[in-house]
């Protein structure tokens, strides 16, 4: 018998991540009813939220409650009453910790377009029909953790630093992340990189190219980041699963997030050796924060990623996902996806959390 008991550590964070998760959570207790499936769910601070209380983006406290789960939930971390604080105990460096301490290495970025959501993209709906995207970042290498980094005086000016460091053996298991996952789509991987000015990302495109020997019936693909995001707004339905850098996944699946319509729209799901880490693409939305308009369905996707990658729960996962579609088709829309001249009125963050468990409920 498949297990059904789950510990899942909380870490709602700021700006518009309590709100998102909220949503989130709502739904989780609305699929738990409905399946039977016992959930301990305990919740820790993260980001701002951690440093107003303790002093420090991310508390042992937090820490601890993460390792000993079974998965983790994040919203969102960061805003402007942090920025001035030094790098090492702002709201995004829990982010960084997180990743470092659970052993996070791959980010996988579904980017799906509903085909209720055509007219929400700022692309053309001819451009975007039929988008189905597989973005795998890197997380744990790259200019975000490689020495020496920060800002020194030489010479009289200052001099801003910042390290690309990729190991071999970072790049071999995040392309063997790559690789399983177009075995189990549509078996293309292509590969992003700006090796023709960086020989750190030369090594990448060599030791990718060396796995892609494993994986004779997986069509591998290489090209230049620059094109690539060029080539995501002109043909985004050439793509099935992308492997890259830390930071040109960061950039690239922005961007790619507009092809869906919204970054709201947008779940991840970090994977490494064990637990897995789950929370929507965007950021904490200080512009929209407290006002009931984040659009929560990033974050019900990312729970839908949860059941499935770390408690092998594919079916509930399916029928959070189906939920999802079933209030894009009745019309709901928040602010972020209504689009132009559709005639839909917004509604806000709770309406939707609202709607998406009435079809958990109604078992759509
Ligand atoms: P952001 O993703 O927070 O917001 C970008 C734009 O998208 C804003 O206009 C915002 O209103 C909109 N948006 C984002 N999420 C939305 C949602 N769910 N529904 C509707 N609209 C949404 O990026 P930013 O403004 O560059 O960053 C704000 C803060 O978030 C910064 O402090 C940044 O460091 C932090 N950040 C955190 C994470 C994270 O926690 N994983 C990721 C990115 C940025």
């Amino acid at each position: 018998m498949s297990r059904n008991h789950f510990r899942i550590a909380v870490l709602p964070g700021d700006g518009i991540g309590p709100e998102v998760v909220r949503e989130a959570l709502r739904v989780l207790a609305a699929l738990s009813e409905e399946t039977g499936l016992s959930l301990d769910i305990r919740e820790g601070f993260v980001g701002g939220a951690a440093y107003d209380r303790f002093g420090e983006p991310l508390p042992e406290a937090s820490l601890s409650l993460a390792m000993e789960s079974d998965a983790v939930l994040l919203g969102a971390v960061g805003g402007p009453k942090w920025e001035s604080l030094d790098y090492a105990l702002r709201p995004e460096r829990a982010l960084l910790g997180l990743r470092e301490r659970l052993g996070l290495f791959a980010n996988l970025r579904p980017v799906h377009v509903f085909d209720d959501l055509l007219d929400a993209s700022p692309l053309k709906r001819s451009v975007v029909e039929g988008t189905d995207i597989l973005i795998v970042r890197e997380l744990t290498g790259d200019l975000y953790f490689g020495k020496p980094r920060g800002v020194r005086v030489e010479g009289g000016q200052r001099i801003g630093v910042n390290t690309l460091v990729y190991t071999e053996g970072e790049i071999r298991r995040i392309a063997r992340t790559g690789f399983e996952a177009a075995r189990a789509r549509r078996k293309q991987l292509l590969s992003v990189d700006k090796a023709n000015v960086l020989e750190s990302t030369q090594l990448w495109r060599d030791v990718v190219t060396e796995v892609g020997r494993d994986y004779p019936d997986v069509a591998l693909g290489h090209m230049y980041v620059d094109n690539c995001a060029m080539q995501l707004v002109r043909n985004p339905r050439q793509f099935d699963v992308i492997v890259t850098t830390n930071m040109f996944g960061d950039i690239l699946s922005d961007e790619a997030a507009m092809i869906t319509g919204s970054i709201g729209m947008l779940p991840s799901a970090s994977l490494g050796d064990g637990r897995g880490m789950y929370e929507p693409i965007h950021g904490s939305a200080p512009d929209i924060a407290g006002t009931d308009s984040a659009n929560p369905l990033g974050t019900i996707l990312s729970v839908a990623m949860m059941l499935r990658h770390s408690f092998s729960l594919d079916t509930e996962a399916r029928r959070i996902e189906d939920a999802v579609r079933a209030v894009l088709r009745d019309g709901l829309r928040t602010r972020d996806i209504a689009g132009d001249g559709t005639g839909l009125t917004p509604v806000g963050t709770v309406a939707m959390g609202d709607a998406v468990v009435r079809k958990i409920r109604d078992g759509a």
